[in-house]
């Protein structure tokens, strides 16, 4: 079982008691009246999705019930730290999964074997 550490609680607890709360860091525009209709459509509706690194919002829902911030490998789903809302985003260094090793090719026979007549 995955255990998440709450910053707040500052207890690891199980993955159970959290709920995902989307990407961290949004920023919305000031004065959101001045915003394209573009703009704050993705700024709604896209989100980011790297492979690796990600920063995102997490609820402790079953437990003290705050917001806090998290950087999760998705490679690994790993969780590299916790800090609460409102600190600035941490400067990470690349810590990603190693990247997978290749497979060896292997070299397949045809299904079909062809016979001369
Ligand atoms: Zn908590």
């Amino acid at each position: 079982m995955l255990l998440i550490k709450c910053p707040y609680c500052e207890e690891e607890r199980p993955e159970l008691e959290f709920r995902n709360a989307g990407e961290a860091h949004l920023v919305r525009a000031n004065p959101i009246t001045e915003q394209s209709d573009e703009d704050f459509a993705a700024f709604l509706y896209f989100r980011q999705n790297p492979k690796g690194l990600q920063f995102e919002r997490w609820r402790h829902i079953h437990g003290c019930g705050r917001f806090f911030n998290a950087v999760r490998d998705s490679v690994s789903d790993k969780f590299l730290t916790v800090y609460k809302a409102g600190e600035p985003r941490p400067d990470m260094q690349p810590q990603l999964s190693p990247a997978p090793a290749e497979l060896p090719v292997t070299k397949r026979s045809p299904r079909t074997k062809k016979v001369e007549v």
